[in-house]
């Protein structure tokens, strides 16, 4: 009997991408959420809940950098919530956002060891997260900067999760196929999907926190490849060169 031919498709996976708030991060539940919007409302002399619908209604453009910089963008904001802030109540609540932001970015406690890990076994790690500019003016100086070949922010591409374009450029700046990358994910912004459908391997983190996390059109309707925690990650994809089809079939035994 003939061979069966090798699978072109079934490329070893090289390099992993990340998502950041909700996956390297601990989950954020609403009150977070309220909490920060109050702090950058009150300089305004906004009402914590009208300032937090501005805030929520306007994410896709604040995270593609379609209404400018924070300054620019709070400023639209306001003006859309019938005010006109001078400019210092204007920068005070900029510092409240940046404060605010700040509190988030608060990883998971297997989060360093995990990426250490990974960067050991040779894979190359991408960042790909839909934010505004907080996190990129924040990125180098956080503790697991050190662990990504490359980060890819939304509000500096002027495209988000799950436009396929958006995915292609982690893989471009990494050098890898799209087939070659393990995607791992809260599922918010539908980046699951988006991740899958470009060809990379897609998998939920759903860790123990992730039901009480709050994040823009999370796929909670996600049926395929999940992990638990980034320790779980690295047992995964502990032996190098695992392709992707051996990679689902490991995670399946598991689950
Ligand atoms: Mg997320």
């Amino acid at each position: 009997m003939e061979p069966a031919p090798p699978d072109c498709d079934d490329l070893a996976i090289t390099a992993v991408v990340i998502d950041f708030f909700g996956t390297l991060t601990v989950s954020a539940p609403d009150h977070v959420w309220m909490d920060a919007a109050a702090a950058s409302a009150a300089p305004l002399g906004l009402a914590a809940g009208q300032w937090r619908a501005a805030l929520d209604a306007s994410f896709v453009e604040r995270a593609t950098g379609a209404i400018g910089d924070l300054t620019q963008s709070f400023r639209e904001l306001a003006r859309r919530c019938g005010v006109s802030p001078s400019d210092d109540a204007l920068a005070a609540a900029c510092q409240a956002r940046i404060q605010a932001q700040h509190t988030l970015f608060q990883f998971r406690p297997d989060v360093p060891a995990a990426l250490a890990v990974l960067r050991e076994r040779g894979f190359r790690l991408g960042l790909l997260s839909d934010c505004t500019a907080e996190l990129p003016a924040a990125w180098s100086a956080l503790a697991v900067a050190e662990f990504f070949d490359t980060a890819v922010f939304s509000c500096a591409e002027g495209i988000k999760k799950p436009d396929p374009a958006f995915f292609q450029v982690v893989c471009d700046r990494l050098g890898v196929e799209p087939g070659q990358c393990l995607y791992v994910g809260d599922g918010g912004s539908r980046e699951l999907s988006g991740a899958a459908g470009v060809g990379m391997t897609a998998m939920m983190l759903r860790a123990d926190d992730w039901h009480s996390n709050s994040a823009h059109d999370r796929e909670d309707d996600w049926s395929g490849p999940e992990i638990g925690s980034f320790a779980e990650l690295t047992t995964l994809i502990g032996t190098p060169g695992l392709s992707a089809r051996s990679l689902l079939a490991h995670n399946q035994d598991r689950h």
